[in-house]
C-alpha cells in the first residue's frame, strides 16, 4: 500500500494545474500523479494540429520537463489505469494491482472519445492522446482517402491538417450544418463553406448506414445509399467523461462537483472534461470539454484543498485552429436570441456577439485573436448586469 497525501489520477491538463497550485501554494505533503498513459502529463490541442501536420515533434506536448516533478517531489506514476474507488478506505486501485491510499483525491481522467459499434475497423481511429495521434499521422499522406465522421471541431482540425498534408477528404455530418446546436445553422454553414473552399468534400444531413469491407472499411454507405470509399476513417462524434471505472458510486457520466471541485464524497474532488461542472445560470451541472476550464477547475480544486476561496469560474471559452485560421469564442452562444456580425466572413475576418435580450452572453472570433478580450469583457459585464437585475427583484 502507497503513502497517503493528495494522489491526483489521470495526468492531463486539469491533473497538472492542480499539482503546480498545490506546490507553488505551499502544500508540502506527499504527491502523486496516476495516470493511464506512459507519458508525463502533455498537451492535448495540438494533436489535431501543428503535431498530426509534423510541424512540431511531441516533445514540446510535455507541461514540465521531467526535472521539474523531482524538484517539486510530484512522483509520477505512469502506465497505471485506476478501476476502482474506495471512499470509505480512502484507496485507489489500478489495473497493475497496486493500490494508492489518499488523504485527498482529485479524479481528473478527462473524456474518452466516443466510438460507434460499426467501426472497429483496423483504419479506422479517434483521436483523443498521443497514441491516437501517432496512428493517424502515420496512415495520412497525399492521396490517401480520408473520411472523417463528425463535423465538430475535432473532425475539422483533422480535415483541415490532413488537407495540409495532401489527402482527399470528405467530412460526413448528420446535421444540417456543423456546430449547429452551438453557433447556429448560419455560422456553422460558414465553417462548412470554409472547408469546401479548402477542397473538403462537406456532406450535410448525412446519416451514416454502413461500413463496408473486411478487416478494413472500404467504404461508407450514407441513409440514402451513397457510397464514399475510403482509406482511413477518423470518428470524431464527441467524448465521454472517462469515469466509466466509478460506475458503482453513480459517475459513469462524470463526476458533480461544486465550484470548489468537491465532489459528494468525502474528500474527493474532481476536475476538467471528467467533471461535471455547476453551470450558475441553469442550475445544473454539465461537462465543459475546453482547455480553458480544465485548467481552471484543477487549479481550483488545488485551493479548495488548501482551504483558500477558489474564486469565480471564468465564462466558458474554447479556440480551435484551421487552415492557418485562429477561431475564438466565449461564453455560451446557446442561450442567445439575437446576434450583431462585425466584418467579413467571405474574407474569413470576422466578429459574432451573442446576444439575449440586448445583453451579450456569448462572442465568437475569426481571424481576430485581439479581439476576443473585448468580447470577453462585453459577456463578462452582460453577466454583472444580469446578476444585478436578479438581485434586485
Ligand atoms: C485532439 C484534441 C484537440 C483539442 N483541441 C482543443 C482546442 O483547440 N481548444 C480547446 O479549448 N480545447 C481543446 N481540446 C480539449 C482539451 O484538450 C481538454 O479539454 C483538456 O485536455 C481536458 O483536460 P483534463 O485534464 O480534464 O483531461 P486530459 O487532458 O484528457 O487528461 C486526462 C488524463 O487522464 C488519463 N486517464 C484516463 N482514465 C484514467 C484512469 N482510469 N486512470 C488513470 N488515468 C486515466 C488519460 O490517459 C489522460 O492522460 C482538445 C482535445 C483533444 C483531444
Amino acid at each position: 500500500m502507497k503513502k497517503r497525501g493528495v494522489l491526483i489520477v489521470g495526468g492531463g491538463l486539469a491533473g497538472q494545474r492542480a499539482a503546480e497550485t498545490l506546490r507553488r501554494r505551499g502544500y508540502e505533503g506527499a504527491l502523486r500523479i496516476c495516470g493511464a498513459e506512459p507519458f508525463a502529463p502533455y498537451d492535448r490541442p495540438p494533436l489535431s494540429k501543428r503535431v498530426l501536420a509534423g510541424e512540431v515533434g511531441e516533445e514540446t506536448l510535455a507541461y514540465r520537463p521531467r526535472d521539474w516533478y523531482r524538484e517539486n517531489e510530484v512522483e509520477l506514476a505512469l502506465g497505471e489505469r485506476a478501476t476502482a474507488l474506495d471512499p470509505r478506505g480512502h484507496t485507489v486501485r489500478c489495473e497493475s494491482g497496486a493500490r494508492y491510499r489518499y488523504d485527498r483525491l482529485l479524479i481528473a481522467t478527462g473524456g474518452a472519445a466516443r466510438r460507434l459499434p460499426f467501426l472497429t475497423h483496423r483504419n479506422v481511429h479517434v483521436l483523443r492522446d498521443l497514441a491516437d495521434a501517432r496512428a493517424l499521422r502515420a496512415a495520412l499522406a497525399p492521396g490517401v482517402r480520408l473520411a472523417i465522421v463528425g463535423a465538430g471541431f475535432i473532425g475539422q482540425e483533422v480535415a483541415a491538417t490532413a488537407r495540409g498534408l495532401g489527402a482527399e477528404v470528405t467530412l460526413i455530418e448528420a446535421l444540417p450544418a456543423p456546430l449547429a446546436p452551438i453557433l447556429g445553422e448560419e455560422i456553422g454553414g460558414w465553417f462548412a463553406d470554409l472547408h469546401r473552399e479548402e477542397g473538403v468534400d462537406v456532406r450535410l444531413g448525412a446519416a451514416l448506414a454502413e461500413a463496408r469491407g473486411g478487416a478494413a472499411v472500404e467504404e461508407l454507405v450514407l441513409a440514402d445509399g451513397e457510397r464514399i470509399g475510403c482509406d482511413v476513417v477518423v470518428v470524431g462524434i464527441g467524448t465521454v467523461a472517462a469515469t466509466a471505472w466509478l460506475a458503482e458510486h453513480g459517475f459513469a457520466a462524470g463526476i458533480p462537483i461544486d465550484a470548489g471541485g468537491r465532489s459528494p464524497l468525502p474528500d474527493v474532488f474532481a476536475a476538467g472534461d471528467s467533471a461535471l461542472s455547476l453551470d450558475p445560470a441553469s442550475g445544473r451541472h454539465h461537462r465543459t470539454e475546453h482547455w480553458e476550464a480544465a485548467a481552471w477547475q484543477g487549479a481550483a480544486a488545488a485551493r479548495t484543498m488548501l482551504g483558500e476561496d477558489p474564486g469565480t469560474p471564468p465564462p466558458p471559452a474554447f479556440w480551435s485552429d484551421q487552415f492557418g485560421l485562429r477561431v475564438q469564442c466565449v461564453g455560451d452562444p446557446r442561450g442567445a436570441d439575437a446576434t450583431q456580425l462585425d466584418g467579413d466572413p467571405a474574407g474569413r475576418d470576422f466578429e459574432v456577439l451573442f446576444t439575449r435580450g440586448g445583453v451579450p452572453v456569448a462572442g465568437l472570433a475569426v481571424g481576430r485573436p485581439a479581439a476576443i478580450r473585448t468580447l470577453r469583457r462585453q459577456i463578462q459585464d452582460g453577466a454583472r448586469a444580469v446578476e444585478r437585475e436578479e438581485l434586485a427583484v
